[in-house]
């Protein structure tokens, strides 16, 4: 008899599957977007942006100045005044369906670039951050010939020259967020992407160019935090839309005061996730995943505060941390990764910092075994348990990976607790009780509540905040409101 050797263990990884970086092709230097077409900053200043996954440079983009901010608000104010505003509304349409059809040709491109540029994983690019951008654009190109029949009079009219900030968390969707309304109503645009996520609005700028929208309807300024308080404050902009944090919100909040320029903000949240004792709580555990660690966490509505039932406590934080012990964090561009690279060193610094505090403050910390790259900026998903609420890891927004863990005994307490916070942007609900969510959704204090799921976006749901997470709405007819004079 042949003596044998016990059969080695099953190897269960996942092989590698990165999506190939073919697909795009990224110049060494891109210049500012005004007029319809790429043109060097006045005083030709630029910065690197780079790939967040290994540090890597990707690119060099312009640096706007005053200058370059004038030279975007004149362009924009004469393509509103010579040809967008009195361009019909079906033909608007017309241009909102083609870019939407662009971006979705083209639209492994611009997931690999997001990705690239933002360190989000591929899965989350190409699944919902494209989509949902073309989503937009379509879904406004379906209002721009029905805004009389649309609830704001009979001849509602544009607002004027549109100036927009947005941030590095979503590029290319909150770009899409920010635009479609606005052009769907007839104004014209000047748009200030994130510094350290420039790359698929000026991949944007190019569909723009395709798609034959007039020179200076859309602008797309390249630049840093100076860029955008210039045009925010810019004597020109009759609309100032900005979805950042709440610190730079404030700002933008006495810039534009007495000025009589409209102003919408989407700023930041500490959003609680309520599990009730008799939710479904596997289905619960993958909705609290989805909702802290879609996007590492960098999400405005992500659901950082997890409160759940004291009965179930033990049992949902057993199955969660099971549950994250199964995420794959590494290569963004790896289809199979869960949890990618944190966007930047500032970004990565403010998670460390934040996460440190809840150690000191007494809070138990927990994190799977997962090794991290060596370069790049990388955070491993990070559970807080013990949590009160005077902690600052309950409070203050970390935008990372990080989840933080309360307990509640009673509806009345669950909501007390969901409240205890300067924000109000969302709040997710578990419970089997249809009538346990109605009552639950009156007493929150939260724009967007979630039943039995989390982090849903649609672009006809009107999306926006209270208290300090901002005011005003985007999506949906109410997104609308801001970029019309009824
Ligand atoms: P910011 O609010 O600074 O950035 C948002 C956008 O505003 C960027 O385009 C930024 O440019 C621009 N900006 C910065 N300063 C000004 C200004 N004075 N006037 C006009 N525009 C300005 O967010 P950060 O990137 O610094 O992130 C800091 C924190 O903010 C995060 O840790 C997170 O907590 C929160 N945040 C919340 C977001 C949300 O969706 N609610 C999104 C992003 C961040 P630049 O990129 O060049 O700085």
């Amino acid at each position: 008899m042949v003596a044998t050797s016990p059969p080695a263990a099953p190897d269960w990884d996942y092989a590698p599957a990165p999506e190939s970086a073919d697909v795009v092709s990224i110049a060494p230097r891109y210049g500012l977007f005004i007029g319809g077409e790429f043109v060097p900053p006045a005083d030709g200043g630029s910065f690197a942006t780079l790939n967040p996954a290994t540090e890597e440079p990707l690119a060099k983009v312009a640096q706007a100045g005053q200058q370059d901010v004038d030279r975007a608000v004149a362009a924009a104010r004469a393509a509103y005044d010579g040809a967008w505003s009195a361009t019909p509304g079906r033909e608007r349409a017309k241009y909102l369906y083609r870019i939407a059809r662009v971006i979705q040709e083209r639209a492994r491109e611009f997931a690999v670039l997001e990705s690239l540029d933002n360190g989000k994983p591929i899965r989350e690019s190409r699944d919902v951050d494209i989509p949902l951008a073309a989503a937009h654009f379509f879904y406004y190109a379906g209002w721009a010939d029905k805004l009389e029949h649309a609830g704001f009079g009979p001849d509602p009219r544009p607002v004027g020259v549109a100036g927009q900030v947005i941030p590095w968390n979503f590029p290319l969707l909150m770009a899409a967020w920010k635009l479609a309304p606005a052009l769907a109503a007839g104004n014209t645009c000047v748009l200030k992407p994130a510094e350290t996520t420039p790359l698929t609005a000026l991949l944007l700028a190019e569909v723009i160019a395709e798609a034959g929208l007039p020179p200076g309807t859309v602008n797309i300024l390249t630049g840093d935090g100076a860029t955008g308080a210039a045009l925010v404050a810019h004597p020109g902009v009759d609309k100032v839309a900005f979805t950042g944090s709440t610190e730079v919100g404030k700002e933008i909040q006495r810039a534009v005061a007495g000025t009589g320029t409209r102003l919408t903000l989407e700023l930041g949240g500490k959003a609680a996730n309520v599990v009730f004792d008799d939710a479904p709580l596997d289905q619960a555990v993958e909705g609290i995943v989805n909702g802290i660690f879609f996007n590492q966490g960098h999400v405005c509505c992500a659901g950082s505060r997890l409160l759940v039932q004291e009965s179930v406590a033990d049992t949902v934080l057993d199955r969660l941390k099971r549950r994250l012990g199964t995420l794959r964090l590494g290569d963004p561009l790896d289809k199979n990764t869960d949890i990618g690279a944190v966007n930047s060193r500032q970004q990565l610094d403010k998670i460390t910092e934040l996460s440190a505090a809840g150690e000191q403050e007494g809070a138990q910390r927990w994190s799977p075994a997962c090794s991290l790259p060596n370069r790049g900026y990388w955070f491993p998903p990070t559970v807080f348990s013990g949590v009160s609420q005077a902690h600052r890891i309950a409070q203050e927004e970390i935008f990372g990976p990080v989840l933080s863990v309360l307990t509640f005994r009673t509806p009345e307490e669950a909501v007390a607790k969901a409240n205890n916070t300067p924000y109000g942007l969302s709040a997710g609900v578990w419970t089997e009780k249809g009538s346990r969510i109605f009552w639950m959704a009156q007493r929150l204090r939260a724009g967007v509540i979630w039943a039995n799921t989390y982090n849903r976006f649609d672009p006809a749901s009107p999306f926006g905040g209270y208290q300090e997470s901002g005011f005003g709405r985007e999506g949906g007819r109410h997104g609308l409101t801001g970029y019309l004079d009824a």
